[in-house]
């Protein structure tokens, strides 16, 4: 891994990078005993293999300078210029809160979303070094572990979730879980090893058959396999579902990956000709894309022997983006500007994506466009919970409230932005903690339609007034 990273890309700026970071982190050991220089190779690594760019590979290699070594800041801008300088160090500001309960999480998350909105890269940059410090975790102190796992389960993973990255979210999680739960942790494994065993024989024949069946309506998978889910978000289904691992249909789910969409759909009923559906489990997420851009078909069958089994549909570019989030967009940066624009997800929170990708006109202006326009439009407001909720440049607590539930905007008196009350038609900012005053049996007042930023809320307090308008002209009659 180590190689190709030099091979291909070590020159230019990366080369320079490699070096200076060498020299200053010389003599230097991690807790595992290895040099150093191998957490920033690994983690510069990650970022070669999201396809980043130069600036942004020197930046991951240098991440570690100003904090861990005597390299200036002035040493730092010489030497790499501006924009390297500014990923180190919104790097190094990230590090710097630690997870110490609720509170600090909210603090975290707010520096998350302030460095995310300046620059995407320095989140992806700490992305990838948190990685590499999870999969040497066990060298670290027990005492630190567990705080550093649950800095990952509870801020990392979802923020990587959000950004679309599924794969590096559930990679993160499951590195996280042993130190979390290690008894839990250590029987799921235990029961889950038996289960698969028994199913492996099964799932092949049922591979066999899809593939069968698949070639005589002439589809031609790219590739069927299964692959057993993530053992924390497993955990985490049993938990919250209160059920028994037998309970769990979708333990291993098969994935077909076919051409085109055309071929999803195809293929879906191809196997619902075969094995009939459960009702309601039956997931278009091609039509409608999960919040985060996640696309995809899921069915779960009565598939063979009635045994239940599901199916994820999808092209390679789908799956491409599933296991890569919002990473995929660079691989697709060589490809013309259709695919590039077809490539685009439907992420809920950067709609704003489909208008200014027209103007992409050369891959270099690609990065320079995201971080200048990703979140321009957006602002992201936490509630006293850590929640993160996204929403448009102007909004209010108002348009906040109905965003966490239509029951506390119906309810909404006053608000607290920061500890401070402000008024409900307070213009919020990005990295603000609201919290909602309410009164019970409120209604809204129809003067907030003047202010509010949302649909959502729009909506809702049309109808709350109109059903109050029409009360009164009952009392009326
Ligand atoms: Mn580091």
């Amino acid at each position: 891994m180590i190689k190709s990273f030099i091979k291909e890309n070590l020159e230019g700026l990366v080369a320079k990078a490699y070096e200076f970071a060498k020299k200053a982190h010389n003599g230097q050991k991690r807790l595992t005993g290895e040099p150093y220089f191998n957490h920033l190779i690994a983690t510069a690594e990650q970022l070669v293999k999201w396809k980043l760019d130069d600036i942004c590979i020197a930046a991951g290699l240098l991440h570690d300078v100003l904090e861990d070594t005597k390299v200036s800041k002035e040493e730092l801008l010489k030497n790499f210029g501006e924009e390297v300088l500014f990923l180190v160090e919104g790097v190094t500001k990230l590090g710097k809160v630690k997870f110490r309960g609720i509170e600090t999480q909210v603090e975290n998350l707010r520096k998350m979303i302030l460095a995310l909105s300046q620059d995407i890269r320095v989140v992806l940059i700490k992305l990838a070094d948190r990685l590499h410090n999870m999969k040497t975790l066990s060298a670290l102190p027990i005492g630190k572990q567990k705080r550093i796992a649950l800095e990952t389960a509870e801020i990392y993973a979802p923020l990587a979730y959000r950004l679309g990255m599924q794969n590096l979210s559930g990679e993160l999680e499951d590195l996280a879980f042993p130190f979390i739960y290690p008894e839990d942790h250590r029987k799921l494994l235990e029961e889950v090893k038996d289960k698969f065993e028994e199913r492996e024989k099964y799932l092949r024949k049922v591979q066999l058959v899809t593939e069968e069946a698949l070639e005589k309506n002439n589809i031609k998978p790219k590739e069927i396999n299964f692959r057993a889910k993530r053992y924390f978000s497993l955990y985490k289904k049993i938990k919250r579902d209160e059920k028994e691992l037998s309970q769990v249909y979708d333990l291993i789910a098969f994935r077909i990956i076919v051409k085109t969409i055309e071929e999803c759909y195809a293929t879906l009923g191809v196997i619902h000709s075969f094995w009939p559906p459960l009702p309601g489990r039956i997931k278009d997420y091609i039509a409608m894309p999960k919040p985060n851009g996640y696309r995809s078909l899921h069915t779960t069958v009565f598939c063979l022997n009635g045994k239940i089994t599901e199916f994820q549909i999808r092209t390679e570019k789908m799956h491409e983006e599933a296991e890569n989030g919002i990473a995929a967009h660079w691989i697709y940066k060589s490809l013309d500007k259709k695919d590039v624009l077809n490539s685009m997800r439907e992420m809920e929170w950067i709609k704003q994506l489909k208008e200014w990708h027209n103007k992409i006109s050369a891959p270099a202006d690609f990065i320079k466009d995201l971080k200048v326009e990703f979140f321009k439009d957006r602002i992201f407001a936490i509630t006293p919970k850590g929640e993160v909720k996204d929403l448009p440049a102007g909004a209010t607590p108002v348009d906040f409230a109905y965003q966490i539930h239509s029951k506390i905007g119906d309810e909404a008196v006053g608000a607290k932005v920061n500890g401070k009350i402000v008024p409900l038609n307070y213009i919020l900012s990005s990295g603000d903690l609201v919290e909602i005053l309410k009164q019970k049996g409120k209604k809204p007042s129809p003067d907030w339609l003047e202010f509010v930023k949302t649909n959502m809320a729009r909506e809702h307090i049309r109808q709350a007034t109109k059903r109050k308008g029409l009360k009164n002209k009952n009392k009326n009659f």
